[in-house]
């Protein structure tokens, strides 16, 4: 392990990040399971990227097969890209019929920032202040984790808006949420930059998945368009499902984007992300920016890509998302019951959450007792993390295939560890 650590900054750099205080090297996976190189079983319980389970069988055997047939550029002609496209973009309503494909989300998101660009005439960007949208040059400054210190002087073109806050920002309505981008937007006109596009999560994941009733985003969305800008919803997270409500979490949200951005699930671990939207604003962009991705949509993305889209749908992965999410609420409720360190509960289909704090009174944040348990749950077995606008609420956000049995072991150890953990200490 300290061997491979120094091996990591002498060969890759300083100051990359990894989960925990130990942390883990793994060397095998299957569905929601992890193994380290001492043989040692981990439950997956953050692990978004192996959307279908880890070394899922159906999405190997696709990747296999592709591989041994043809990997090649997409400036050959392939069937495989345009039956995904097809196949994906028939997930979304009217008129998000159209798509790019990338290899990272943050490629994504770029060229949905340039999308905005080429419709607008305009380059300001409002989003919220804890949020992640990726690494390019632009995107980097989006990001309130990961703040680059320097950057091409993009920065002044992002106006960052208070991100929604359940627990302690009433806005049952999304209307206050609303009146901050349009103060953003105001302030980006006066200042000449101009406002091209509002981006979000529909979900709010990095921010800490805020509880919001069905439609919270519409006043919001409605500021942008008035305003003339693009919607653009970035569901690198919340996509494929995972709201357990609907397929794409904007829907939850009652919006229909200008631009979807999508990632990380895509391809069960394999890289290949996405950009969809209408026929309009890629026709736009297309003529704007001559764009070409040489690895975005080759044939192995797209088979593996088609294969996780067979295994959603065949396992009712969905169904299972609102399922255990639910029940997930109910039990981590029933521990907020007897810990008083735990504040809030939140979930959204199979992403939920404890908020931990000092004093539920005052409703102070507790990050470092939040790092305790996630590095405690680490040791018994249990990987999840933390996140959101204090950095204190736990964020569990397993593959999809996460089931009854698997959240008694996640429940069970997160008891014992609140048991045995004082705050205090
Ligand atoms: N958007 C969101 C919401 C993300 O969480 C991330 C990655 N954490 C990205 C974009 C960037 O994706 P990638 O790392 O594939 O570039």
């Amino acid at each position: 392990m300290t061997d491979l650590m120094a091996r990591r900054r002498a060969l890759l750099g300083p100051n990359m990040s990894t989960f925990y205080d130990e942390p883990v090297h793994l060397v095998r996976g299957e569905g929601v399971w992890l193994w380290d190189a001492e043989g040692r079983r981990y439950l997956d319980c953050y692990n978004n990227v192996a959307h279908v389970g880890h070394c899922n069988p159906r999405v190997v055997e696709a990747l296999c097969r592709q591989a041994g047939t043809l990997n090649t550029h997409t400036r050959y002609l392939h069937e495989g890209i345009l039956d995904y496209v097809d196949r994906l973009t028939a997930t979304f309503a009217e008129p998000l019929k159209t798509a790019i494909l990338t290899c990272t989300g943050s490629e994504a998101n770029d060229i949905a920032l340039r999308m905005a660009e080429a419709m607008t005439g305009k380059r300001g960007i409002v989003a919220t202040d804890a949020t992640y949208h990726g690494n390019t040059a632009l995107v980097s400054h989006l990001s309130r984790s990961n703040v680059p210190e320097v950057g091409f002087g993009l920065g002044g073109l992002i106006r960052h808006v208070e991100a929604p806050d359940s627990y302690r920002i009433p806005d049952p309505d999304g209307q206050r949420f609303a009146a901050k981008v349009e103060a953003a937007v105001a302030d980006l006109e006066r200042s000449g930059v101009g406002f091209a596009a509002l981006i979000v999560c529909p979900l709010f994941l990095n921010e800490g998945f805020p509880t919001q009733a069905e439609g919270w985003l519409r006043p919001a969305a409605e500021v942008a368009r008035r305003a003339g800008g693009l919607l653009i919803c970035d569901e690198v997270q919340s996509g494929f499902g995972r709201s357990g409500s609907h397929f794409w979490a904007h829907q939850r949200q009652g919006v229909v984007p200008d631009v979807v951005t999508l990632g990380k699930p895509m391809g069960n671990g394999h890289p290949v992300a996405g950009v969809v939207t209408s026929e309009a604003v890629m026709a736009r962009f297309r003529t704007a920016f001559r764009y070409f991705n040489t690895f975005g949509g080759n044939p192995v993305s797209c088979a593996v890509a088609m294969a996780v889209l067979d295994e959603v749908e065949a396992q009712g992965l969905q169904g299972n998302a609102r399922r255990i999410g639910t029940l997930a609420a109910a039990r981590l409720r029933a521990l907020a019951e007897r810990f008083p360190m735990i504040g809030d509960v939140r979930e959204s289909g199979m992403v939920f959450g404890a908020e931990f704090v000092t004093d539920r009174a005052a409703k102070t944040p507790d990050p470092a007792y939040a790092d305790r348990v996630v590095n405690a749950m680490r040791d018994r077995g249990v990987l999840l993390s933390k996140l959101g606008r204090h950095r204190n609420t736990l964020k569990i956000r397993p593959p999809m295939p996460f089931g009854a049995e698997h959240l008694d072991i996640l429940i069970g150890t997160l008891e014992a560890v609140l048991t045995d953990l004082d705050p205090a200490a």
